[in-house]
């Protein structure tokens, strides 16, 4: 276990350079990463990372994986793309397989992007087309309802549905009638479907179930049950964006699949980040024949949707989560985490939440961005939504000897740090 400081040399010269030639958007980098192999990275300086965030909740199965490669190697000797005036077998046979592990009912349709935002236009499009056919007075147009909280992406549509003022309010205005409800209130959500006042029908509820960005906050199992019987009750799509807890991150292969939902379907599923292990892709589900016929040729398209490349990454990280039992280990590794963690007795950490391997600590002190850089220089990657949370969401391949070095470091880390 690395638990000293360490150096940097040519991730400085490196990261001069990022700054003088990239978009300040992220902020500078912290390393310079080179190369990883499993649960661990590699900075150009040589420093070694075990890796507790994963690109973000992407790279299911840590760096480099055999299989992963294997097939992402084989199908660029094959084609590495092709246009969507044809079609290639990986993305047939990855889409089969995606409705087969959402359970959605036959007549489901699958529709690939690139990435989260793109898959949450998707949906959102289709809930415009779908709340076309409910309105019945043009003075009252048809409202989509999203969550205080809430993070869909930051394209156009995205966005007008991402709850944080701070990235939103600047873009406005954006996509209109979408309406901002507080989470994890249902009676908020009851009155927020009331058609008084002018007010339209609702097309739909776009909402995750875990809102990562936010800090990881899991909604009620109650709250969510509630959701579905509203929009049962007003005919209005329940959209669940399973962006961060798909692909069996937090111990199902989708978090509305959860034991204590008691079988809840939505309408339409978005999906990105993990699914292809750390190839950019994304898409959502729309769930049965009637709803998936509202999207029509033109109505929506991109030229990378359902990329071969992509379509081959997803279908041998699938496979390795199946074979390996990953999704059953992800429940069983982040009780582990939870429970570790606590037992620390670090009087930094207030709390633990989270489900499977999507993790946050709630820290004491608000000193997550610090905890972030000391945890860094002592060889461990996490990250800070929020200036009292820090986020773990390691590959799915974690060990349980890579569990407790994670554990064994986040121990050590000092009650001092500076705060925001
Ligand atoms: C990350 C995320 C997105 C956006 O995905 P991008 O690939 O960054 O566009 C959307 N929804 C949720 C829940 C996410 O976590």
């Amino acid at each position: 276990m690395a638990t000293e400081a360490q150096p940097l040399g040519q991730d400085a010269a490196w990261l001069g350079k990022y700054d003088d030639v990239h978009m300040h958007v992220f902020g500078t980098p912290l390393r310079v990463l080179d190369h990883g192999q499993g649960m661990r990275v590699w900075d150009v300086d040589g420093n070694e990372y075990l890796d507790f965030l994963a690109g973000i909740a992407v790279n299911a199965l840590g760096y480099a994986h055999p299989d992963w490669c294997e097939a992402v190697a084989q199908q660029a000797q094959r084609a590495a793309h092709v246009s969507n005036y044809f079609a290639t077998k990986p993305q047939i046979e990855l889409a089969t397989k995606l409705i087969e592990l959402t359970g959605a009912p036959q007549g489901s349709h699958v529709y690939f992007g690139n990435s989260g935002a793109e898959a949450n236009e998707a949906a959102l499009k289709m809930a415009k087309l779908y709340g076309a056919t409910l309105q019945t007075d043009d003075a009252c147009p048809y409202r989509i309802l999203a969550l205080t909280h809430g993070f869909h992406g930051r394209t156009m549509g995205a966005l007008s549905a991402t709850w944080k003022p701070a990235i939103r309010t600047p873009f406005e205005p954006l996509v209109p009638n979408i309406e901002f409800v507080e989470a994890n209130d249902l009676d908020a959500m009851g009155a927020a479907f009331a058609t008084d006042d002018g007010k339209g029908p609702v097309a739909a509820v776009i909402m995750e179930l875990i809102q990562g960005e936010a800090g990881v906050l899991p909604l009620d199992a109650e709250y969510i049950r509630g959701v579905r019987a509203l929009c049962d009750e007003h005919n209005a799509l329940m959209i669940v964006d399973e962006v961060q807890t798909g692909m069996g991150r937090t111990g199902a292969w989708f978090a509305f699949q959860r034991d204590d939902l008691g079988g809840i379907t939505p309408d339409i599923v978005t999906f990105a980040k993990g699914v292809a292990g750390g190839f950019p892709m994304g898409g959502m589900i729309s769930f049965g024949e009637e709803l998936s016929a509202l999207f029509s040729p033109g109505t929506h398209g991109s030229t990378f949707a359902g990329n071969p490349l992509g379509a081959a990454a997803a279908l041998a990280t699938i496979g390795v989560i199946e074979r390996e039992g990953l999704v059953a280990q992800a429940n069983e590794r982040g009780e582990q985490l939870r429970t570790g963690i606590m037992a620390t007795d670090n009087p930094l950490f207030a709390s633990v939440r989270g489900r499977g391997l999507l993790n946050a600590i709630v820290l004491t002190r608000p000193c997550a961005h610090a905890s972030v850089g000391w945890a860094l220089d002592h060889g461990l990657i996490i990250n800070a939504p929020s200036p009292t949370v820090l986020r773990l969401a390691p590959p799915l391949i974690a060990s349980e000897q890579d569990i407790n070095e994670a554990i064994g470091i986040l121990a050590l880390m000092p009650n001092d740090l500076a705060t925001e």
